[in-house]
């Protein structure tokens, strides 16, 4: 144990501290250590806390000798993506506008990981406010994929996907809008999961896309993304969108991790013509496994899964212009100009001049177009019904169906620089996991093997119903027992070293 800490699944490691066969003061200077070696190459994190983790671990050990167990998870390092506020440590959503900001409170998530003894190492880089598929976005410069550091780790949360599979954290949480857990999951060979929408507090997770945002885990086992999710979910008055309903049992699915007499649904839509021809062949391959596990798999028709990808850029742009209007200067972070006499909306204009990227810019102004009087009714009216068309998609897939299922991206990792500044290129990387964001629903990546042209790794992703987050560690945690036996080991253990 001792001389592989750093490669433990998260479980393993709880298990360990709990009995007292590693302290978690070592667990944790294991990991500090693997970042001081790695993260200059990967670049996952922007911040990293060496002072409070050890404070954190050290507490742990104390309640450990004293025989109280707070969590599975207790003494276990995590990363935290740099969108959620977490007391007094700088949090700046991969932006310039927020530089220097330490927020004044920690989010409901970093409440319960800190309840819950998890010790939070630091924050992960990301795409500006989780704009984005490759986190080149970030104001603070590109993470850079474990697999191939000239190739992207995905994005919004690529700071936490490659944080997981440089074994620099054995969890990770990231913030899923339209996709930004599970396709940087997809393209690094690791586990993410989108709980379902008001699962998770967003209490304190800064707004993107209000009725889309999500937070989650991500992880290299599905076990760690049930136990990770279950200390995070849950019922949250701060929330008004937070479902006050029982949590599914989520670690109870992943240990269970059967499929017999599942019906499976191939989704038509999200496959074939723009799919990678190795990406395709991992994914039948993998739906062939859950045959022979005993489910039933058919084809599914989702005919407006075709529009979802125009309907979230409008919707979110929408959202986001708005979300957005509070970085202006006066409150958080970034002040440009008030060094002489200019009125207080010439300051406003000028911070957010300086302070917001590109990226962050198209979409405010798109949503503000989108939102103007003359075009509401035509651009977020009609953006609002193809919305409900694609729930009504998935209501009527799931009338037949347990659950559906689709590669989680079009590609494996492309290159840096490669799409930066191609928009439609960017976006087009989510084109399968946009429709769980616009219909509330639960959705996972889990890795599904190397595509044979480029050696990368393939994601497939499992779809369910709002609050049947279960299903999926039931899909996900057999899936990934029938490729350990076939490979003898997790595909992330085929990552090369650093
Ligand atoms: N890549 C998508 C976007 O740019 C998803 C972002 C997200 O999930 N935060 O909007």
């Amino acid at each position: 144990m001792e001389a592989d800490l750093i490669r433990q699944p998260a479980a393993v490691l709880g298990d360990a501290i709990a009995a007292r066969e590693v302290s978690a003061r070592e667990v944790t200077k294991a990991h500090l250590d693997r970042i001081a070696q790695v993260d200059d190459r990967v670049h996952a994190f922007l911040y990293v806390d060496t002072d409070g983790a050890l404070a954190a671990a050290d507490a742990v050990d104390a309640e450990i000798a004293e025989g109280i167990r707070r969590s599975p998870l207790a003494g276990v390092p995590l990363a935290l993506k740099d969108v959620l506020a977490m007391k007094g440590v700088p949090t700046t959503c991969g932006s310039r506008i927020l530089e220097g900001w330490r927020p004044p409170y920690d989010a409901t998530v970093v409440e319960r990981l800190r309840a819950a003894g998890v010790i939070i190492l630091g924050k992960t880089n990301m795409d500006e406010f989780a704009m984005g598929s490759s986190t080149e976005h970030s104001a603070y410069g590109p993470t850079h994929n474990p697999w191939d550091l000239e190739r992207i780790p995905g994005g919004s949360g690529g700071g936490s996907a490659a944080a997981i599979a440089s074994f620099e954290a054995p969890l990770a949480i990231g913030t899923d809008t339209g996709g930004s857990i599970r396709q940087p999951a997809a393209v690094t060979g690791t586990v993410g999961v989108k709980p379902t929408y008001g699962g998770v507090s967003r209490f304190g997770l800064v707004a993107l896309a209000s009725s889309l945002d999500q937070a989650g885990p991500c992880t290299r086992t599905v076990m760690d993304a049930a136990l990770l999710q279950s200390v995070i979910g849950g019922y949250d008055p701060r929330d008004s969108t937070s479902i006050n309903a029982p949590v599914p049992d989520v670690v109870a699915a992943a240990e269970r991790a059967d499929v017999r007499g599942m019906r499976i649904g191939l989704v038509k839509e999200l496959s074939g013509e723009g799919y990678q021809a190795g990406v395709e062949q991992r994914f039948r391959e993998a739906v062939a496994i859950l045959e022979d596990l005993g489910a039933e798999v058919v084809e599914v028709s989702c005919p407006h899964f075709d529009y979802a990808l125009g309907a979230y850029y409008l919707i979110l742009p929408s959202e986001c212009s708005s979300n957005l209007a509070r970085f202006d200067g006066m409150r958080y972070g970034l002040r440009v100009g008030d060094d002489a006499d200019r009125s207080v909306e010439e300051v406003m204009s000028l911070t957010r001049e300086a302070g917001f990227g590109a990226e962050v810019k198209r979409r405010i102004m798109l949503g503000t177009y989108a939102l103007s009087s003359g075009y509401y009714a035509a651009y977020y009216g009609q953006a609002q019904k193809v919305r409900t068309l694609i729930q009504r998609d998935f209501a009527q897939a799931f009338a037949d169906v347990d659950v559906l299922v689709s590669p989680t991206t079009p590609t494996t990792a492309f290159r840096i620089g490669e799409k930066v500044d191609d928009p439609l290129a960017m976006y087009l990387n989510d084109i399968a996991t946009i429709p769980v964001n616009l219909a509330g629903n639960c959705a996972m990546s889990l890795p599904v093997g190397l595509a044979p042209e480029d050696g990368l790794p393939v994601g497939l992703q499992v779809m369910v119903p709002p609050q049947a987050d279960d299903r999926l560690y039931l899909v996900g945690g057999a899936l990934e027992a029938a490729l350990r036996d076939r490979w003898g080991h997790l595909l992330i253990e085929e990552v090369p070293a650093l």
